[in-house]
C-alpha cells in the first residue's frame, strides 16, 4: 500500500514519507492507492480492545511500519491520558447512540488522532533516515491547535507552530492554547478567520523562501491538520470500535446496516467514516451535519461548492469553515481519481470560489445526507436533550444530533444512529448556560448538570499564560520565519 497525490503526480510515496510530507509535493492530498478491505465477520473483531483494533484497522494503511513499531506508537497515544478505559466509548441515550469521542486530554475528537501522530512522525523520521527535524505548521478552528501542541510538546526534532482565529474560538480553548507548556510550542493569534489561516499555512507548505531557510536550519515541514493521512487513518478505528460496542451489547447484529452523523467541518471525521464505510463497515448513510457555515450542506444537496458566503463566527466554532479540505479526498475518488478532473474542481475554487459537478458526478455521493443547524436550534437541543434524558452534549455534537432528527423525519429508517459526540461539554459551556461571558460558566454547568469537571479543565485557571502573539494574515509568513530561528 502506497500513497499517491489527488492532483496527479506521478510518484507513489510509502506511508512514512506521505506522513512526514503532510501535503504532496503538488499541491495535492495523499490518498492510499487501494481500501484495504476489513472482515467484521473474523474471529478477533469482538474481542478486540481499542488499541488491538487499532493495530488491525491501521497495519494495512501503514504497510511500511513494523508490527513492533506500529504496536509502540498505539500503545503510547491511547493510554492513561484518556480518562475513560474504552477510549471511545459508546453511550445509549433515550434511541440515540452517542460515541463519546471527547475522553482524552484536549477534551475533543482532535485527540483521537493527534495522540498517535507524534509517534507516527518520529516513527517515520527514523524509518526515512531524515536528518532534518519536523516544524509543524498548524492551522486550527480551536481544537487541533492544542491538540497537536499536546501530542507535540517536548517531542525531539520538532517544533509546532499553531495560527488560530483571535476571536473565532471559545474561551476555554483559547486558554487551553494559551497555557500550553513545552519550549517547541508556538501559538499565534490571528486578525483573521480560519479558512485564511489554513489557505496561507497551505501557501507556506510551497513557499521557496521559506523553504530555503527551513533547509539552512536542518528542518523541514510537515502538517499535523487532517490533510495529513497520519490524522485520518487513526479516525477509521473508531467506526469499527463503535460497532463492536453496538453488537456486544446486542443493540444490533453482527452485519446489520447503521447510519452515522457527524458534525462536519474540515471533512476529516467524515471521511474517515466513509474509508470505513468502503473498507467493509456495514454504514448506509453518513449524515454531514454543518453549522451555519452550510456549504457542505448545498454541496450535497446540488453539487454545487460555493464558497462566496458570508462567514460566520458561531456557537460550534470548530465547524466554522469554508473550505472542507478533506472533501478533495473524496472528489479524487468520485471522479475515479482522475486528476485533470479534479485539478479543474480546484482551480475553480481557487479562482472563482465554486465548482460543480457534472450528473454523474453527483450520482456518486448517495451515501451522504446533508443538512445543517442553527445557532437557535443547537441551543435548544442540547437543552431538549438534557431536559428529556439528562444527557448533557457539546453544541458540535447538538449539530449532528439535529441533522439526524431531520433524515427521520424525511426518510422512513428503522437502522440505528450513531451520533458522533466530538467535544466534552465543558470546552463550550456557554451554549448550555445560554449566556455568554459568564464568569464562573465551568462551575455553574458543574452545579446544574451533576457533570464532573474534568481535571483538565479545572487546572486552567491556575496554569500561567506562555503565549501571546496576535498578528495580522498577511505578517504569518514573517512570523514563521522569526519562530524558525528562535
Ligand atoms: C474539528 C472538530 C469538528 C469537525 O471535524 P472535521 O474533521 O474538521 O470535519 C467537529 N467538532 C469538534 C468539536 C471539532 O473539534
Amino acid at each position: 500500500m502506497k500513497y499517491i497525490s489527488t492532483r496527479g503526480l506521478k510518484e507513489e510515496v510509502p506511508a512514512s514519507e506521505a506522513i512526514l510530507n503532510g501535503l504532496a509535493p503538488d499541491g495535492g492530498l495523499y490518498i492510499p492507492t487501494q481500501i484495504p478491505y476489513y472482515d467484521i465477520k473474523n474471529k478477533r473483531f469482538l474481542n478486540n480492545t481499542y488499541q488491538e483494533l487499532a493495530f488491525d484497522i491501521m497495519a494495512p494503511f501503514l504497510a511500511d511500519f513494523t508490527e513492533i513499531e506500529l504496536k509502540s506508537c498505539i500503545a503510547q497515544a491511547y493510554d492513561e491520558k484518556f480518562t475513560n478505559e474504552l477510549i471511545a466509548p459508546v453511550k445509549k441515550v433515550g434511541n440515540d447512540y452517542y460515541l463519546e469521542l471527547f475522553h482524552g486530554p484536549t477534551l475533543a475528537f482532535k485527540d483521537m488522532a493527534l495522540s498517535i501522530l507524534p509517534y507516527l512522525m518520529t516513527t517515520s523520521l527514523k524509518k526515512q533516515k531524515v536528518k532534518e527535524d519536523i516544524v509543524i505548521l498548524t492551522a486550527t478552528s480551536g481544537d487541533t491547535g492544542k491538540a497537536a501542541m499536546a501530542g507535540f510538546a517536548n517531542v525531539p526534532r520538532t517544533k509546532i507552530i499553531v495560527f488560530y482565529p483571535k476571536e473565532g474560538v471559545s474561551k476555554i480553548q483559547e486558554r487551553q492554547m494559551l497555557t500550553q507548556e513545552g519550549a517547541n510550542t508556538f501559538v499565534v493569534g490571528i486578525n483573521g478567520n480560519f479558512d485564511q489561516a489554513q489557505t496561507t499555512v497551505k501557501q507556506m507548505f510551497n513557499d521557496s523562501e521559506l523553504k530555503d531557510q527551513l533547509k539552512k536550519n536542518k528542518q523541514q515541514f510537515s502538517s499535523a491538520n487532517s490533510i495529513n493521512i497520519g490524522r485520518l487513518i487513526p479516525q477509521i478505528v473508531y467506526y469499527f470500535y463503535a460497532y463492536q460496542q453496538l453488537v456486544l451489547s446486542k443493540e444490533i447484529e453482527l452485519g446489520e446496516v447503521i447510519n452515522v452523523s457527524v458534525p462536519t467541518g474540515n471533512f476529516g471525521n467524515i471521511l474517515a467514516g466513509y474509508y470505513a464505510k468502503e473498507m467493509g463497515l456495514p454504514i448506509s448513510q453518513l449524515i454531514c451535519a454543518s453549522n451555519k457555515n452550510n456549504v457542505l450542506t448545498e454541496f450535497f444537496k446540488t453539487g454545487h461548492y460555493d464558497k462566496n458566503r458570508e462567514f460566520y463566527v458561531t456557537n460550534s466554532p470548530s465547524m466554522d469553515i469554508l473550505i472542507s479540505s478533506n472533501l478533495e479526498r473524496l472528489l479524487s475518488l468520485i471522479t475515479e481519481r482522475d486528476p485533470s478532473r479534479l485539478n479543474e474542481m480546484m482551480l475553480d475554487l481557487a479562482h472563482k470560489g465554486e465548482y460543480s459537478l457534472a450528473a454523474e458526478e453527483k450520482q456518486q455521493l448517495k451515501d451522504f445526507y446533508s443538512g445543517f443547524a442553527t445557532e437557535e436550534e443547537i441551543a435548544l437541543i442540547v437543552k431538549q436533550v438534557f431536559d428529556k434524558e439528562n444527557y448533557v452534549i457539546d453544541p458540535h455534537t447538538a449539530v449532528a444530533k439535529k441533522v439526524a432528527d431531520d433524515y427521520l423525519k424525511t426518510n422512513v429508517s428503522d437502522l440505528k444512529t450513531i451520533i458522533v459526540s466530538t467535544a466534552s461539554p465543558y470546552k463550550f459551556p456557554a451554549v448550555f448556560l445560554g449566556e455568554a461571558g459568564l464568569a464562573n460558566e465551568v462551575e455553574k454547568l458543574s452545579e446544574l448538570t451533576g457533570l464532573a469537571i474534568p481535571n483538565s479543565v479545572m487546572e486552567l485557571a491556575t496554569l500561567p499564560l506562555r503565549h501571546d502573539r496576535v498578528v495580522d494574515v498577511s505578517v504569518m509568513k514573517n512570523t514563521v520565519l522569526s519562530l524558525l530561528n528562535s
